[in-house]
């Protein structure tokens, strides 16, 4: 039986718009515009020199959130492709997902979350991102922001979670209680595989881990690098192992083409608005795939992510945020002038979080040398 969900669809001719109306373009539909505005955002520049997992210095081959980035949006547009789904709408929200994240990956919006608690507040870096796009983007002479579409925003609010009416007030216009359409359903397991398969990529070029210890925790691992062995003995261990990872990547994607549309007709889902209904995301991994993806992500979790040297950088950058965010809370004044200008009317503890969030970790360096 093919995949395909071309029933569910999203059709660009349905989405609610723009906040500010502007005329259509002869040529791009709406979805194609907001990806090309994304694309052409500062933020979305920024997530060159931001951290997805290891810290730059030690290889050039890592990689960082925009290679991360284009990793996802390659892989959410196949599986939108064999499904019959809109492709532009999900590569709009595959290349906008990370677009909130501070610099530092993990550690930066843990430890800015952490500073933004003791003032009775909080970071999140997805409602950072609708942030980002609907005013920090000062780039269209009509608009604040990217004016992006209704779906797109709301696809960027509900990213990894689904929520109630009340539940984040500023989110009240996203249609609480609802699921997004399934193109947006689609990018957060597609980031999962992507970064997953990376972090495991990366781990092993990083010498964290061996062969042998993957095989011996993730079974379909083990599988793929053994037809690896018997199809290319000679070819040396990384090139199998970049193949084995190749083979695994193509599982999880198959995993979640086949989940995906499985699950949808379970439902009986018929219309875009039963997707909406419906009690839970359709979006997933077949039993199987999910299972090599739990191991191997229980497995980064041991070798990867509590490595000494991610460790070591964590605890690092961490510190560099605090010291930053505390400088900045005693002497407002030092922040850039349209900042301090926001602080008189936003709170100061929130003007400065927005403010190190939208730093590169490259600046935030620069910043931390000549203030601390
Ligand atoms: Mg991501």
């Amino acid at each position: 039986m093919k995949p395909t969900l071309g029933h569910l669809r999203f059709p660009v001719s349905h989405a609610r718009g723009r906040r500010y109306p502007e005329l259509l373009h002869p040529y791009r539909n709406e979805f194609q515009r907001d990806r090309d505005r994304i694309v052409h955002a500062r933020a979305f520049r920024r997530l060159e020199d931001k951290t997805q997992v290891f810290p730059p210095g030690i290889s050039d081959h890592f990689r960082n959130r925009l290679t991360h980035t284009i990793e996802v949006s390659q892989i959410a547009r196949t599986a939108a492709a064999v499904l019959d789904l809109d492709e532009d709408f999900t590569e709009a929200l595959a290349l906008a997902h990370d677009l909130g994240h501070p610099p530092f990956g993990h550690a930066g919006e843990q430890e800015l979350n952490r500073q933004m608690r003791k003032y009775g507040d909080r970071f999140d870096h997805n409602l950072h991102a609708l942030r980002i796009v609907e005013t920090f983007e000062q780039r269209y002479a009509r608009f604040p922001g990217l004016n992006l579409t209704f779906e797109v925003r709301e696809g960027m609010a509900k990213h990894s979670r689904d929520f109630k009416a009340g539940q984040f007030p500023m989110l009240d216009e996203y249609l609480p209680g609802q699921k997004p359409p399934v193109e947006a359903q689609l990018i957060d397991p597609a980031d999962e595989i992507a970064y997953n398969t990376a972090d495991l990529d990366d781990g092993y070029t990083a010498r964290l881990f061996s062969v042998d210890d993957v095989c011996a925790a993730v079974p379909e691992f083990a599988e793929v690098w053994n037809k690896m062995e018997f199809q290319f003995p000679g070819a040396p261990e990384k090139v199998r192992f970049s193949e084995a990872v190749r083979g695994l990547i193509d599982t999880l994607v198959s995993g979640l083409i086949e989940g995906t549309s499985q699950s949808a007709r379970q439902a009986g889902l018929e219309t875009v608005g039963d997707v909406r209904h419906h009690s839970s995301r359709v979006a997933r991994l077949t039993p199987p795939a999910e299972a090599t993806n739990a191991a191997l992500k229980s497995f980064l979790q041991r070798k990867v992510y509590q490595s000494g040297v991610v460790l070591r950088e964590r605890q690092a950058s961490a510190g560099m945020i605090t010291a930053l965010f505390e400088a900045f809370m005693k002497d407002p004044e030092k922040l850039p002038e349209p900042y301090v200008d926001q602080a008189t009317e936003d709170s100061v503890h929130r003007v400065v979080c927005d403010y190190i969030a939208g730093m590169t970790d490259g600046f935030l360096r620069r910043t931390y040398d000549q203030m601390i």
